[in-house]
């Protein structure tokens, strides 16, 4: 099939020209994003690929059906960006993938609990300028440490794990009881007590409206002072102004972040040579104590593998006219999620 890939990285072109390899599909790289701007690039193609920041709404899905667009493949698992009820109606499908290395994620996180904890980030730095001096690098050990982990699904499980490894006691908090996490010997305990008891709280829970600012001034207050705050999940589960207090009162002592409720023509550009308009944003690159990156806890090679092996055969199913398990569907009263 002629796929249009939008937004298309580098990244995307080797993992998906090796998956590809054995497939033959035309696929067609296109670096702008999809838009209302850019969904005229879709002449002549019978699918689109698309990521977690194309901008997929009405106006953008009638204008690929008029082009005779019938597919769209989402390379992701989040699907919010996308006007489904639009797509019923123009009679487009929309798959999407997931889940593709719950792994990558979990790792991820930890590895932002230890760059903060033990500055490796500052310690490179000095290391290369030749300062060998290793004063203000101090951090605490793990082990005995109290992790609370919000969200027990794929990637949350898998946290749970690697921080008992570590020697840590491990709170959960999930709105559906996990056996796993039991038995693997956490405690399952209120959300507030999560809070209240945990030095590093890592969240791991969709973005839905109960947890939209699901870290908030009330929520913050709750929390151990100088706790640790990770999150690898969703952007909209913090009320950054309120974390951006905290942080500048102390109460919060650390902050670890993959992904920023604003974060959409941010992330995954590079900006280096541009003013960064964005004044939270900014504020939150001043403090010592933060950490973020640029929504890449899922960029693993297993993972890119995986993102493109299920795009294409998801492709394959519907060129096959074959029902497809990961297709999206419109789901009135029920809320969109957009995940990672
Ligand atoms: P999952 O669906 O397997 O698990 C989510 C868990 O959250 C479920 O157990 C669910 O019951 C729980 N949950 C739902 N509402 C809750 C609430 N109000 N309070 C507490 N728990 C609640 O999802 P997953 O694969 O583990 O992914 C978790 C999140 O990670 C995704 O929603 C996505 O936003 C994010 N993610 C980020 C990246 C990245 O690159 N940063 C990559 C993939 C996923």
């Amino acid at each position: 099939m002629k796929i249009a890939f939008f937004g298309a990285k580098a990244y995307d072109r080797a993992h998906f020209n090796a998956a590809n390899s054995a497939a033959h599909h035309q696929l067609h790289y296109l670096e702008p994003r999809l838009s209302p701007q850019t969904v005229k690039l879709a002449e002549g193609f019978r699918a689109v690929c698309a990521f977690v920041n194309d901008d997929i709404n009405a106006e953008v899905v009638a204008g690929l059906a008029g082009l005779g667009v019938q597919l769209i493949a989402l390379r992701c698992a989040g699907f919010n960006n996308v006007d489904l009820a639009a797509a019923q109606k123009h009679g487009l499908t929309v798959v999407r993938v997931p889940a593709y290395s719950p792994y990558a994620v979990a790792e991820f996180a930890v590895g932002m609990m230890l760059t903060l904890n033990r500055k490796y980030h500052k310690a490179f730095n000095r290391v290369r300028e030749g300062n060998f001096a290793i004063d203000g690098l101090a951090g605490f050990d793990l082990f005995g440490k109290t992790v609370g982990v919000v969200g027990t699904g794929r990637i949350g499980v898998i946290l749970v794990r690697i921080l008992l490894g570590f020697g840590c006691k491990v709170l959960v908090f999930d709105v559906a009881h996990n056996v796993e996490c039991q038995a693997l010997g956490a405690e399952q305990v209120a959300f507030e007590e999560v809070l209240r008891r945990s030095d590093i709280l890592s969240l791991h829970c969709p973005l839905t409206p109960q947890t939209h600012y699901l870290i908030n001034e009330r929520t913050l207050a709750l929390m151990k002072p100088g706790a640790m705050l990770i999150n690898t999940s969703r952007g909209g589960l913090i009320d950054t102004a309120a974390v951006i207090a905290a942080l500048k009162e102390g109460t919060l002592g650390w902050l670890g972040m993959d992904v920023y409720e604003e974060e959409e023509g941010v992330f995954f550009e590079d900006l280096s040579g541009r003013v960064l308009g964005d004044d939270l944003l900014a504020r939150l690159l001043t403090f010592p104590n933060v950490l973020i990156t640029g929504h890449q806890a899922f960029l693993t090679d297993e993972a890119l593998t995986n993102i493109a092996q299920t795009t294409l055969a998801n492709v394959e199913q519907f060129e096959r006219g074959e029902p497809c398990p990961n297709r999206c569907e419109p789901s009135p009263g029920s809320p969109q999620r957009k995940q990672g």
